[in-house]
């Protein structure tokens, strides 16, 4: 294993509805580079076309009830990609958590990008079989008709979960780590960098308590609101269990999701040499204790 993909985190999105212990929640996403295959990104956040009117494409309850996204197009990937020196245009694959609006936003501003994921959520967000669904998943993020590469066939285990790997076209250090709950389809991407691997859990937990420490805790607001969107609770909870397991067994490995603003900052952190040493995941659940 080569071990030579960069990978920078965006924040791709500011929801200011829905807190944690009082903090606006982030939309996490990965762009990683690497050496033979573009650039990745690792889900969208919101895109150029969200922020120009969000009620109409997001729909009132994610704007009004649960989100009230800040409107500022400058969250979007494809400016914070131009910034950061690279042309949009090399982001040729992007590696899906799931499908729910505000992870896809921005795929439209990739339209050539072939789109990475498990082939239960490719199937749950073209049905919409649910009222629940059809909130969630919402086609014209996808009316550019991208290039879909859909997955179910399971690999090498990784660190004990099952895993998905040689995704078409990407290096090995990729993987998608199926777990179900939050959506049908829900899986974690693992990824091999210049330190060892990290997983973006996506939406499999929400409160950095949910996975470590010996006892689940999750705040009110945050735990409600996982209730209400989940699709399978039970597959949801034993999956917290097991990245609980994982972050015990292997403090080594980065474990973190899309929307906890203290676990951006670590990483970022740690990507800019601010935090060194093993990622912090005592620190960080002490730190949220007394928030
Ligand atoms: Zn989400």
């Amino acid at each position: 294993m080569s071990a030579a993909l960069k990978v920078h985190h965006l924040d791709c999105a500011c929801i200011q509805r829905l807190r944690l212990h009082g903090r606006r929640l982030a939309c996490h996403c990965l762009l990683i580079e690497t050496p033979s295959s573009g650039l990745v990104l690792v889900d969208t956040g919101l895109g150029t076309q969200d922020f120009v009117d969000p009620a109409r494409r997001l729909g009132l309850t994610f704007t009004y009830v649960y989100a009230n996204p800040k409107r500022d197009p400058s969250y979007a990937a494809v400016h914070q990609i131009r910034k950061l020196g690279f042309d949009p245009a090399d982001v040729r694959h992007i590696v899906m958590t799931h499908m729910d609006l505000d992870h896809v936003g921005g795929l439209a501003d990739f339209p050539n990008a072939t789109i990475h994921l498990h082939a239960r959520e490719l199937d749950a967000c073209r049905a919409r079989r649910t009222w629940k669904d059809k909130k969630r998943y919402l086609p014209v993020m996808w009316a550019h008709e991208p290039r879909f590469e859909a997955y179910s066939e399971e690999g090498e285990p990784w660190m004990g979960f099952e895993s998905i790997r040689s995704l078409r076209g990407l290096p090995p250090e990729i993987l998608l780590v199926p777990l179900f709950g939050h959506t049908l389809g829900h899986c974690g991407v693992a990824v091999s960098d210049r330190r060892g691997w990290l997983l973006h859990a996506g939406d499999a937990y929400f409160d950095a308590r949910e996975v470590h420490g010996p006892d689940r805790q999750c705040a009110w607001m945050v735990g409600g609101f996982q209730a209400i969107v989940q699709t399978k609770r039970a597959e949801r909870l034993r999956n917290q269990d097991r990245l609980r397991r994982l972050t015990t067994e292997h403090p080594e490995v980065r474990v973190f999701c899309a929307h906890n603003p203290w676990e951006l900052e670590a990483m970022r952190g740690e990507a800019t040499g601010a935090a060194r040493g093993p990622f912090p995941h005592a620190g960080l659940a002490a730190a949220m204790r007394g928030a």
